[in-house]
C-alpha cells in the first residue's frame, strides 16, 4: 500500500474519445469499481487502465496535448496493468503500419491498421482463447487492426481464423476485437485477475 493510490481497486477507462462507455457497462456487470480518466491527475485514483477502441490518430493528438501519453508511460513504469482494445491495442504496439504512426511502443508487436479491408469493416467471428476458456467466444471486429508480428516476450492468448487477436506481455494485454460489445465477460475478468496480482 502506498500513498499514490496503490491500495485502490479502481479501473480507469481512458475517456478522451471512442468506445469508453461500453467498457464501463461491462465492468458494472462484473462488479468492478471504475472511473473515467480524462485528465492526468485521474491516474492517482486508479490501479489499472483500459484504453478503448476509437480512432488511434485522434487519441494520439490528445496524448501530446495533455501530457496523457507521458502519464500512461509513468503508470506502466509503476507496474500497473493496461488493457488496450482495438485502437487501444494500436496505441500499445511498438510498430504501427498502414500508415506508419506513433504509438506508446509498450508491447513488442507490429499491427497493421484497418487491415481486414473495406468490405468487412465490421464482423463477428468465433475465436479461441484456450488458456482462458474452453469454448469459442464471439469476437466483434470494427475497422480492426491485424497483429502482423509478435515478439519473443509476447504470449498469444487468443486467435481468430489462425490470426493472433489477444496478446499479453507482462502487465499489458491487447485485443484487436471489442470484448466490451458482447455479453461475454471472459476477457475483462482475465484482465482484472491480472490486475489484482499486480
Ligand atoms: N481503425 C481504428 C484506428 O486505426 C481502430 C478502430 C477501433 O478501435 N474500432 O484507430
Amino acid at each position: 500500500m502506498s500513498k499514490n493510490g496503490d491500495h485502490k481497486n479502481i479501473t480507469g477507462i481512458l475517456a478522451l474519445q471512442g468506445d469508453f462507455a461500453m467498457h464501463g457497462r461491462m465492468l458494472d456487470r462484473i462488479g468492478q469499481p471504475w472511473r473515467l480518466v480524462k485528465h492526468t491527475p485521474d491516474f492517482s485514483e486508479i490501479n489499472s487502465l483500459i484504453i478503448p477502441g476509437g480512432e488511434s490518430t485522434t487519441m494520439l493528438k490528445f496524448f501530446a496535448g495533455e501530457g496523457m501519453g507521458k502519464a500512461i508511460l509513468e503508470f506502466v513504469a509503476e507496474g500497473k496493468p493496461i488493457f488496450g482494445t482495438c485502437a487501444g491495442a494500436i496505441l500499445l504496439a511498438r510498430e504501427v503500419s498502414n500508415p506508419t504512426q506513433e504509438s506508446l511502443g509498450l508491447m513488442d508487436i507490429t499491427v497493421e491498421r484497418n487491415a481486414y479491408g473495406r468490405q468487412v469493416d465490421s464482423s463477428v467471428r468465433a475465436g479461441d482463447c484456450p488458456e482462458l476458456v474452453d469454448h469459442p467466444i464471439e469476437m466483434v471486429f470494427i475497422r480492426a487492426p491485424i497483429i502482423r508480428r509478435v515478439g519473443a516476450r509476447v504470449r498469444v492468448l487468443g486467435r481468430a481464423e489462425g490470426v493472433p487477436v489477444l496478446v499479453e506481455q507482462g502487465n499489458l494485454l491487447a485485443a484487436t476485437f471489442h470484448p466490451e460489445l458482447t455479453e461475454d465477460e471472459t476477457i475483462h475478468r482475465y484482465f482484472l485477475e491480472k490486475a489484482s496480482h499486480g
